[in-house]
């Protein structure tokens, strides 16, 4: 390879970066919506819904066909029986978050999820009442956490910190540890978008639990732009939980399940508060539907309900691909595929742009959010009649996210130029 002869900016470039990819080929597993004259759109909305798998179809329609030939005997003899579907999903997901399999579960919808879990780790006592989150968390998790601070008698405003960014749009972790010497003794719980959906700025999730721990304060990340996006290791960092959704980056289609963490400390327990339900009781009695709950000694212990096969299947189809693809190696890939995103709009947009995401790899995983300096009203209409989907967020912010399990260097070649065509006025 002598991609050093040929300018970056070249298409050549990229299409020589395409050739050497070893990840390339997974781009061929993957369905790409298509403009009304049959070309694939370049997509960097996989951190909004990630595209759909080639197997998710069969494998939905193998569950259509199982309820019509077998019925309720499907929950048994089904090719993938239904009643320990879900366990098809643990290894995978425990490969995705870095953790023991009996760490995780898959089951319900994020918020869902998130409130299932502060209903567990948020326990407010004396002084330490307060919840720690980030400037510019997503609306649903600021909901749920003022929620749960007002279903415990605190005040829903007062009882939030909120972590105002210190650099630009960044928030630096010193600046996390600095609100920690000031407010630690008061915080119950840190719960942090492990990537922020807005800036994409990645936080440094081990120093923080480490940190949070010793002023004893239990730590959540909501890890919807996290999963399948940077190679997680929420064992090792020590984190009490974590929850994500399983339709952004793990393409798991809209509305698919999602995906939780709970560290071994915490498993085993009869009595930590928990709203519990017949599917997290102990496998071996579930069905004598005993008068007394005895959970299950792993994270399934806070299921309730029996899983929603269907959604399950096609989630299944797409981590069966990252299985196969390595969440490792995906990630090296993406931190490349980023970087040349990022050189490229420098060097042809600077001008026009500021990228508010951090620059360090460490600090971002695979989305650059882009500030307009000039904003056009309707750019993502235009982005759209060109070729390319992505994401608006009002003011003036362009989020974009080249996936590495399907994103090429081409794409973000061909991005830069449709966006400099509109941004030039052409
Ligand atoms: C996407 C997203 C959600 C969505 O929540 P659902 O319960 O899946 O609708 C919540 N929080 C964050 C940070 C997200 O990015």
């Amino acid at each position: 390879m002598n991609s050093s002869a040929i300018s970056p900016t070249d298409l050549n470039f990229a299409l020589e970066q395409d050739n050497y990819d070893p990840q390339a080929h997974f781009r061929g597993r993957f369905h790409f919506p298509e403009t009304e004259s049959g070309e694939s759109f370049i997509y960097f909305s996989g951190n909004s819904l990630g595209l759909q798998p080639d197997t998710a179809e069969q494998y939905i329609t193998e569950e259509l066909d199982a309820w019509k030939k077998l019925g309720v005997e499907g929950h048994l003899n089904a090719k993938r029986p239904w009643l320990p579907y879900h366990e098809l999903l643990t290894q995978y997901t425990a490969e995705i978050a870095g953790a023991f399999e009996k760490e995780v579960v898959v089951m319900n919808s994020l918020t869902v999820n998130l409130h299932l879990l502060m209903t567990s780790f948020y326990r407010p006592k004396g002084k330490r009442k307060k919840i720690l989150i980030e400037d510019n968390a997503f609306p649903s998790d600021r909901y749920a956490v003022q929620s749960q601070l007002k279903i415990h008698g605190n005040h829903p405003k007062e009882g939030l910190i909120i972590l105002n960014p210190d650099q630009g749009d960044t928030i630096t972790t010193e600046w996390i540890f600095d609100c920690f010497h000031h407010h630690g003794h008061e915080i119950a719980l840190v719960l942090i978008g492990g990537v922020n959906y807005y800036t994409g700025q990645a936080f440094d999730m081990k120093a923080i639990t480490k940190k949070a721990h010793e002023y004893g304060c239990l730590v959540g990340f909501d890890l919807a732009h996290g999963a399948g996006n940077l190679h997680l290791k929420l064992h090792d960092w020590d984190v009490d939980f974590a929850a994500w959704c399983g339709y952004k980056y793990l393409n798991g289609g809209p509305g698919a399940p999602s995906g939780v963490f709970i560290h071994e400390r915490h498993l085993g327990k009869s009595d930590i508060p928990r709203f519990e339900g017949w599917w997290g009781h102990d496998k071996s009695t579930r069905f004598q539907m005993p008068d007394k709950f005895v959970p299950t000694a792993t994270a399934e212990a806070w299921q309730l309900s029996n899983p929603p096969i269907f959604s399950m299947a096609s989630l299944l189809a797409s981590l069966e691909i990252f299985h196969e693809a390595g969440i490792e190696s995906l990630r090296k890939k993406s931190e490349k595929l980023t970087s040349y995103l990022e050189l490229l709009l420098k060097s042809e947009l600077n001008e026009h742009i500021t990228i508010i995401t951090p620059v360090s790899v460490r600090g971002r995983g695979c989305q650059l959010s882009i500030r307009l300096k000039n904003p056009i009203y309707n750019t993502i209409d235009i982005l759209r009649e060109k070729g390319a989907v992505c994401d608006w967020r009002d003011p003036d912010v362009l989020r974009v996210a080249p996936v590495p399990l399907y994103n090429s260097f081409a794409d973000c070649h061909q991005f830069v130029h449709i966006l400099k065509e509109i941004l030039n006025g052409s």
